[in-house]
């Protein structure tokens, strides 16, 4: 098969016909008071579809569905290694679709569809596959009792599980919690992003067709306070998984305590320092990484490499080269399959960003990297900015932008490097470059982050957990570790 053009991606698109419907107990539906809200395209503003609006009646249906789904037991009770096989056959259904699934994730929310294709409906495939690989090879324990006592510790499904994501890797977000929760047994009902529902509204029938079971997973796309806020409200909805801003984390908290004292798991915002000391092995590929780690998904990324620590005695070399390595991540139509950089998610969000490139200037931050977006006139389009002279307590170095805003800081040494990195309330993940082992290892150790990269920033796989220290949530997406979320611990003590 040829690789498509611009061409080929544009008529695609234009003959696509896309649901916008709800997903509720194994069937698309309205939404109960029939409203809908228009999903418009950031590359060109065109209407997508007219997507459910859910509210808390479609909240109570699909609760009360995965409940009945639940006790029914025909996905909680199926043996592990027959969820396994409906699992891995859901992952081989978003492969076998694709094409269709990356490319509703760049109208939707703007992403350049090479990502798309070769990361997000990837990635979302391997999690679900990976999950359902994994759960006939999980055993409970035995205590060390005496002899006259038996103490099973078993893991039990927590029930019902909403799930809550954003808009920045629509379905992966929901992949890296869908697989741990279904494997599990766990019933799900997911809320979208209202900003980019469209993946999530058509893989509620690829896992029907896989054979999830009617009820086990619905699909309420809406907006948070509408969709959102009734479900983490509900009295009958065991945990929550949510990935998000920490704002709104906290008032998941808030309703857990105001409700049932539902699971809250978050993983949250970020405001990640990437350290560069002087003895990185290779200034120049150190340089065209922390680009990356700005600018990847137009900067709109939780891990984003957004405050970058520079070593005072090379910090003129490393910014030529960072320069340099920008030039290669300039807005470009996202549906182009050259493009690696495409549109931020909407207007709205655009302004918030441009409003911190204002708020650099104010603040006395000098910019040496520019917006090149204003060819794009159009659509939603920003290029990477970059400003150094930044100070860790103006507010683009506070702040998670979540744009292509990179803040750069100098530093003296490592003593001063980690002060200024822990010097937040975010704690997701951290990058540090040093030809130094010990360096490393004491660098790595002193930061406050739940992924900490060496030589290279990003990094990681289904094999290692990822989530955040302080304010950058709690509980852990991917690995087995992920399945603590979706799990009850029980102890079972029997006389003998
Ligand atoms: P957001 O917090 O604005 O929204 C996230 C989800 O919560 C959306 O589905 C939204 O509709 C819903 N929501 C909003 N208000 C709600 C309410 N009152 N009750 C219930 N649900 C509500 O986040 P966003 O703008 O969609 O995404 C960007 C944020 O996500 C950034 O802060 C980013 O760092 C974070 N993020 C974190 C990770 C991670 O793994 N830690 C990964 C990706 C994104
Ligand atoms: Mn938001």
């Amino acid at each position: 098969m040829a690789a498509k053009s611009l061409h080929d991606w544009t008529s695609i698109a234009e003959r696509l016909q896309i649901e916008g419907r709800c997903f509720i107990d194994g069937r698309y539906q309205d939404a109960a008071e029939q409203c809908t809200f228009d999903k418009v395209s950031p590359l060109d503003g065109r209407k997508l579809a007219a997507v459910a609006r859910c509210g808390g009646a479609d909240v109570d249906l699909a609760v009360a569905a995965a409940r009945k789904a639940f006790e029914a037991g025909h996905w909680s009770r199926m043996a592990p290694a027959q969820r396994k096989r409906v699992l891995s056959r859901f992952a081989d259904l978003l492969e076998a679709n694709a094409e269709e699934l990356a490319l509703l994730e760049t109208l939707d929310m703007g992403k350049p569809i090479a990502h798309a294709l070769s990361t997000d409906i990837p990635g979302a495939a391997n999690a679900i596959r990976w999950c359902a690989e994994a759960i006939d090879k999980v055993y409970g324990e035995i205590a060390a009792t005496a002899a006259d006592q038996l103490g099973l510790i078993t893991r039990e499904a927590v029930g019902v599980v909403g799930v809550i994501v954003p808009w920045n890797f629509p379905l992966l977000m929901a992949s890296w919690k869908l697989g741990p929760a279904l494997a599990c047994g766990n019933s799900v009902v997911l809320k979208p992003s209202e900003r980019s529902p469209l993946t999530a509204i058509r893989v509620a029938r690829l896992a029907s067709e896989a054979g999830i079971p009617d009820g086990v997973f619905s699909v309420l796309p809406g907006f948070g306070t509408e969709a959102g806020s009734p479900l983490s409200l509900h009295m009958d909805v065991d945990a929550i998984a949510f990935t998000g801003s920490t704002n709104i984390a906290k008032q998941l908290m808030v309703a857990s305590g105001k409700s049932n004292l539902k699971r809250v798991w978050t993983e949250a915002g970020g405001k990640s320092p990437n350290i560069v000391f002087a003895d990185a092995p290779d200034l120049a590929a150190a340089a065209t990484s922390a680009a990356a780690a700005i600018a990847y998904n137009q900067g709109q990324v939780c891990t984003a490499g957004s405050r970058l620590l520079v070593q005072r005695s090379v910090r003129e070399a490393f910014l030529d080269h960072l320069r340099q390595a920008l030039g290669s991540w300039s807005p470009i139509n996202a549906l182009d399959p050259s493009s690696r950089y495409g549109a931020m998610v909407d207007a709205q969000h655009l302004q918030q960003v441009k409003g911190y490139v204002a708020a650099g200037m104010e603040e006395g931050a000098r910019m040496i990297v520019g917006d090149k977006g204003e060819s794009l006139a159009q659509g939603c389009y920003l290029g990477p900015v970059v400003f150094e002279g930044v100070r860790n307590d103006m507010r683009i170095a506070r702040e998670e932008i979540f744009g292509a805003v990179l803040a750069v800081i100098d530093f003296e040494d490592a003593e001063e490097a980690v002060a200024i990195a822990n010097d937040t309330p975010y704690g997701l993940a951290a990058g540090l470059w040093t030809s130094n082992l010990s360096r490393a290892h004491q660098v790595a150790r002193a930061l406050r982050a739940g992924s900490v990269w060496v030589n290279q920033y990003s990094g990681g796989d289904m094999t290692a957990p990822f989530g955040g220290f302080k304010q950058s949530g709690n509980g852990r997406d991917r690995s087995l570790h992920a399945f603590d979320k979706y799990t009850e611990l029980k102890a079972t003590w029997i006389r003998l």
